[in-house]
């Protein structure tokens, strides 16, 4: 048992919700602000009080919430430097590397460009989680709106280079529709397979599939795959770069 109460839940139609709170201190985070209503709710619920909203990205699906939870607790919003003229009352602006202080807990900024240029993600070091709103999801990664492939895979890798036991919560439940992409390209992979399985039986069920761990997502989540040596083999692009081989799964996802 961490020290924190992590409490998740559906917001709009596949939003996920976050609040991150410290039994001790009492301080309470939102990751995003998807749903002012539905994480009001959740925060009586459980009798907490908001204390932080972190920003990962100025998408309307993240940010709508902001005014209405800043009115009602006053809460410190924190949000990426480059899109502080995009999302309101951002009270804290951070940039990549940098580290803020959550009840004791150091948070590091990573800077992960690809869906919006200015997206970032918190990674809690010590509790090893990471908050990776629309840059990574269960077996998929964010669409890539505004930076270049290249900017996108350099902003996995960063995520790859984590501690294979981080817990990864994402910003979407996208899982099933990424399960049978990853699924259409590597058919015979068992870890693919048999996640697949577990995912259609969860989301049957209507239950969450996340968070996932990051040891599972470098199984099986191909976009952080690209040495895989049979994937290669399957996309007939074997002198191809990992770089390449990513920007092609990615295209192929586009359109699939
Ligand atoms: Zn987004
Ligand atoms: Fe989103």
């Amino acid at each position: 048992m961490g020290k924190f109460n992590i409490n998740h839940f559906i917001c709009r139609s596949d939003n996920y919700g976050v609040i991150i709170s410290d039994k001790n201190s009492g301080l309470t985070a939102s990751i995003d602000a998807p749903d002012a209503e539905i994480i009001d709710q959740e925060l009586k619920r459980n009798d907490l009080k908001l204390t932080h909203l972190f920003i990962t990205h100025k998408h309307l699906d993240h940010i709508e919430g902001i005014e209405y939870l800043k009115d009602k607790y006053g809460c410190t919003v924190i949000g990426p430097e480059k899109e502080k003229d995009e999302i309101p009352l951002l009270d804290i602006t951070v940039i990549d590397e940098e580290y803020i202080d959550f009840s004791g807990s150091p948070i590091k900024i990573i800077a992960t460009p690809g869906h919006t240029l200015g997206h970032i993600i918190y990674h809690f070091e010590q509790d090893n989680l990471l908050f990776a709103g629309d840059t990574l999801f269960l077996m998929g990664c964010g669409r890539v709106f505004e930076g270049t492939h290249r900017q996108m895979f350099e902003s996995l890798e960063k995520i790859k280079k984590l501690s294979p036991d981080t817990t990864i919560y994402c910003g979407h439940e996208y899982s099933l529709a990424n399960a049978k992409f990853v699924a259409s390209i590597l058919p015979d992979n068992n870890n693919i397979k048999k996640r697949l399985h577990e995912i259609e039986l969860l989301r049957n069920k209507n239950k969450h599939t996340l968070p996932t761990l990051l040891n599972d997502e470098l199984k099986t989540n191909l976009f952080l795959m690209s040495d895989n040596p049979s994937l290669k083999k399957k996309l007939d692009m074997s002198d191809a770069t990992e770089e390449e081989i990513f920007s092609e799964l990615r295209t192929k996802k586009d359109n699939f």
